[in-house]
């Protein structure tokens, strides 16, 4: 049996235009839509319940907020992209311990 912990970032674009999003370190560029809710979903395995690659404990994300665009660093083993109504756009989950084994 697999413990792993969820971690959900909400990122909403409330401007006219659509927001370039960058999701690191699997550097994945999409276009947030205007008016538009995106979710981005990780998971670790680490036993201990910590993220890789942060100083504090549950830091699951970092944003850095540029004018014109975002970039999203996850410290998770994956990443889940889909829109407020759970439609997915984009993952990176051949690491994922949410998968178990299941292809
Ligand atoms: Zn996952």
């Amino acid at each position: 049996m697999v413990t792993e912990r969820t971690a959900r970032l909400l990122l909403s674009n409330g401007g006219e235009a659509a927001l370039e999003m960058t999701v690191e370190p699997w550097a994945e560029t999409h276009q947030i839509p205007p008016k538009r809710t995106w979710v981005v979903v990780t998971h670790s395995s680490a036993a201990d319940g910590s993220w890789a690659g942060v100083l504090h404990g549950d830091e699951p994300f970092q944003v850095d907020h540029r004018p014109e665009s975002l970039t999203v660093w996850v410290n998770g083993n994956c990443f889940h992209l889909g829109d407020a109504d759970g439609t997915a756009i984009d993952a990176a989950d051949w690491q994922c311990p949410a998968r178990g084994s299941a292809p």
